[in-house]
């Protein structure tokens, strides 16, 4: 990219200008609606045919819920909030050796902490800018001009068009954030493994409404039962990371069984369905860490500048926050969007780098334990009615 760098008092965008947003997830949806609402002309380009569905429940708590409300969108997602869910830890005879119960007698979801399904989240998001914004499905950002008028756009098909400013919403693994920032080992940061995911329409592997967690050092399997599907999570510890082609489903399905081959509890049954088909999401666990999430008219959004990882559990909630924090700055600063890009990361990301940490820490030790004697620390948090969940 030709990077100009970021004015200190950015001068003023007229108003309806272009922008564009890369990325049609919770990141991008919830950004565009924010500008749509603030005035701008607003365009996603999207790499996938659609939106990319699948995935596991997204936690709505805290601060998402105010954002969700001034969106007027909090009514639709409570609609299709999920049941209470219970979180057991398993031992691999089937036995519970703790965890925490839904609320007794709680067969309402709480108003202040949810789950809602992936799939139902980004329907609702989707719905709330569809026929106002428009949505390129199936092309990228190839190339970004910075300049004094705008950034200057190439699409994967060729297009270009010049924007007054650039929300890079596209993931982990952002190519906005490549092209504008630098490589991605510069901000990622690996967490010491590696996560499965996977969403199957079967039900009876477990109670609906349950989470089961089974752990041998460096292995954990976890499921989530609903009334309609179960979802699948099978993760394994690793000193560093290891170097395999994100295409080549067949490779990752052999590193899974390399690791879970001869467990017990019930990782055969999940095994089986990681054999059935190549439709499944696997990655590292790792954070993007970066000083700054803006240079010049380009500023990310979620994992794209700050992913907290699925171990956090908060991905989902996290990008909506800051795509609300986004608008409010950009709402405080008017037309300088500068000062709206700095005053944006000034008040996240003590905020984003609490969780990281957290997720880093406790989270993989909890939800991970890499050896004996973390399993050991585990089971006595799990003794002493101190695990924090
Ligand atoms: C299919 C899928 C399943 C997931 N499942 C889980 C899960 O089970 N558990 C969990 O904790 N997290 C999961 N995640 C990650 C989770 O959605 C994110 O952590 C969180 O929602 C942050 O949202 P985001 O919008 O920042 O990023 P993401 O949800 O990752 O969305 C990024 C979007 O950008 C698009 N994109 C990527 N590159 C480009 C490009 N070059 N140009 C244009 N568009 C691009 C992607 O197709 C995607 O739609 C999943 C993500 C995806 C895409």
């Amino acid at each position: 990219m030709t990077n100009h760098s970021a004015p200190v008092q950015s001068p003023p965008l007229p108003s309806a200008s272009p922008v564009l947003v890369s990325g049609a997830s919770f990141a991008g949806l919830a950004t565009a609606f924010w500008l749509n609402r603030l005035g701008y002309q607003v365009t996603i380009v999207e790499l996938a045919s659609g939106l990319r569905r699948g995935g596991t429940p997204v936690d709505i708590e805290g601060e998402t819920i105010g954002i969700l409300e001034r969106m007027g969108l909090f009514g639709a997602v409570r609609a299709k909030a999920l049941p209470p869910r219970a979180f057991r830890f398993k031992d691999a005879d089937d036995r519970t050796l703790g965890g925490i119960d839904a609320a007794t007698g709680a067969e309402e979801p709480s108003r202040t902490r949810f789950e809602i399904h992936r799939d139902d989240l980004l329907d609702i998001l989707f719905c709330g800018i569809n026929g106002s914004v428009e949505v390129l499905f199936g092309r990228s950002v190839k190339q970004l001009e910075d300049g004094p008028d705008g950034v200057t756009v190439t699409l994967s098909d060729g297009m270009r068009r010049t924007f007054a400013l650039v929300f890079g919403c596209d993931g982990n693994r952002s190519s906005t954030r490549k092209l504008v920032f630098g490589a991605e080992e510069n901000f990622s940061h690996f967490m010491g493994g590696y996560v499965y995911l996977k969403v199957v329409p079967v039900t009876g592997i477990l109670p609906p409404n349950v989470s089961e967690v089974f752990s041998e050092p460096g292995r954990t399997a976890m499921l989530n039962g609903y009334d309609d599907r179960t979802d699948i999570c099978l993760a394994f510890r690793t000193a560093g990371e290891i170097e395999y082609d994100y295409r080549d489903r067949a490779q990752q399905r052999a590193m899974i069984h390399d690791h879970f081959d001869g467990l017990g509890w019930k990782v055969p049954t999940a095994l089986k369905h990681v054999d059935a088909d190549d439709d499944f999401y696997f990655d590292r666990t790792n954070q993007i860490r970066m000083s700054s999430w803006s240079k010049g008219r380009v500023v990310l959004v979620g994992d794209a500048g700050y992913c907290v990882s699925p171990v956090a559990g908060m991905g989902g909630s996290m990008a909506i926050i800051g795509a609300g924090r986004l608008a409010q700055a950009l709402e405080r600063h008017g037309a300088d969007y500068a000062a709206a890009f700095q005053d944006y990361h000034e008040k996240l990301h003590a905020f984003v780098e609490d969780i990281q940490t957290r997720a880093a820490n406790e989270g993989m030790a909890t939800i991970f334990p890499a050896d004996d004697a973390e399993m050991a620390e585990r089971d006595r948090k799990l003794r002493d009615g101190k695990l924090d969940l």
